[in-house]
């Protein structure tokens, strides 16, 4: 299957009696930007250092371009990879660090020194080439390891939180940049995340993963718009979620009792869950409003606890009784609708609920 750059095959890789990671399938389209995003310690690097060859896999396969290279060492992989510090080696120039794949590949000397002046030239580091890491500003060290990363022409490239140790100024340059190479080459980047804003920003594909598995697989969109589960809808930034029971059935929709009130949501592909069955669902903090019109079926009646700007959005976080607490965003450029301590209705229509694939929902 040629166009299918990596496929993962129930891949299960253990410490000792620990599961890092378990049981994992996954496919990769050819030239797809993939990024693996979770929370700490979910094995996304485990899962990266798999397909690199740097940890041994117990159990599944591992396909590249449609063959099985789980017993292959990392140098027949046909990968690269790069990692958060990008490692490069200190006492190397620039040109020798990018010539080092091809020179342990045992190319020919005019060969190497021919296409490290590409390489060069591709990231605009021609003239950096005798200089060593230390002298190089973040930016220019991060192309160095690009360059030495792609010069071997790898059919996929593995990045470890690449851009991690970038200061905040500097990460979306890069970050962008990143995006244009991969686009420019047609290979497959494989990028480990911890953190949503990147993985959206720059994935054709989101793997989100919790504890040694993939929860879900998907497009930013429908990551943001159709969350599977309450853990993937508690992980991505301004879902609510709910808890509940089913109370009844009817027209394409149930109705869920949850420690707050009652409230309707659409089922998913036409399957409903049974009554009295357990289940979670989530409505997106810029769905609710606290206007509700006649379109608001579903109600609330809270306080409010707390006003706080995240980036561009004001979030109003509230209160109903002393439990649960919902979030209400509001484009930060709108004047203030509620203050803490004020009281207000707040409403979202049923449409905007999105229920969740079987779980009762605990993360
Ligand atoms: P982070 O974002 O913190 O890097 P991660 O999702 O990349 O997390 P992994 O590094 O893949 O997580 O680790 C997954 C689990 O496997 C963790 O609980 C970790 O402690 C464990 N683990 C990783 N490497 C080893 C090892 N060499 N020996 C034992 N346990 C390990």
């Amino acid at each position: 299957m040629p166009d299918i750059d990596l496929e993962l095959r129930r891949i299960t890789k253990r410490y000792g009696s620990f599961l890092a990671v378990d049981n994992l399938s996954l496919d990769i389209a050819r030239g797809t930007f993939t990024c693996l995003l979770g929370p700490s310690g979910c094995g996304k690097t485990t899962t990266l250092r798999c397909i690199a060859g740097l940890e041994q896999i117990d159990s599944g396969d591992i396909l590249i371009g449609g063959r099985s290279i789980a017993d292959a060492p990392p140098w027949q992989r046909d990968i690269a990879m790069m990692f958060q510090d990008f490692a490069l080696f200190p006492h190397m120039t620039v040109a020798r660090q990018v010539g080092f794949g091809l020179e342990m590949l045992k190319q020919p000397r005019a060969e190497v020194a021919r296409r490290v002046a590409a390489m060069l030239k591709t990231f605009e580091i021609d003239h950096l080439a005798g200089r060593k890491p230390a002298t190089l500003s973040g930016g220019q060290r991060q192309r160095a390891a690009l360059a030495r990363a792609l010069i071997t022409e790898p059919r996929i490239l593995l990045l470890d939180e690449p851009i991690g140790s970038l200061d905040f100024s500097l990460r979306e340059m890069v970050m962008f940049e990143l995006k244009a190479v991969q686009r420019r080459l047609g290979i497959s980047f494989v990028w480990v995340t911890h953190d949503q804003t990147e993985a959206f920003s720059l994935g054709d594909l989101v793997v989100v993963m919790n504890r040694a598995r993939i929860e879900q697989v998907g497009s930013p969109a429908d990551i943001l718009e159709r969350p599977r589960s309450a853990f993937v809808a508690g992980f991505i930034q301004g879902n609510n979620v709910f808890r509940g029971t089913v109370t009844a059935a009817q027209d394409g929709m149930v109705r869920i009792a949850t420690g707050v009130g009652e409230f309707l949501v659409p089922v998913l592909n036409g399957s409903t869950p049974p009554t009295g069955g357990a289940v979670s669902f989530s409505v997106r903090a810029e769905r609710i409003t606290d206007q509700p019109g006649a379109e608001h079926a579903n109600r609330l009646s809270v306080r409010c606890g707390a006003v706080e700007f995240f980036g561009a959005v004001r979030r109003y976080f509230m209160h109903q009784a002393d439990s649960q607490i919902l979030k209400v965003d509001q484009f930060g450029a709108q004047a203030a609708r509620l203050r803490e301590g004020d009281q207000a209705t707040i409403g979202w229509r049923a449409a905007d609920g999105v229920l969740h694939h079987g779980d009762g929902g605990s993360p």
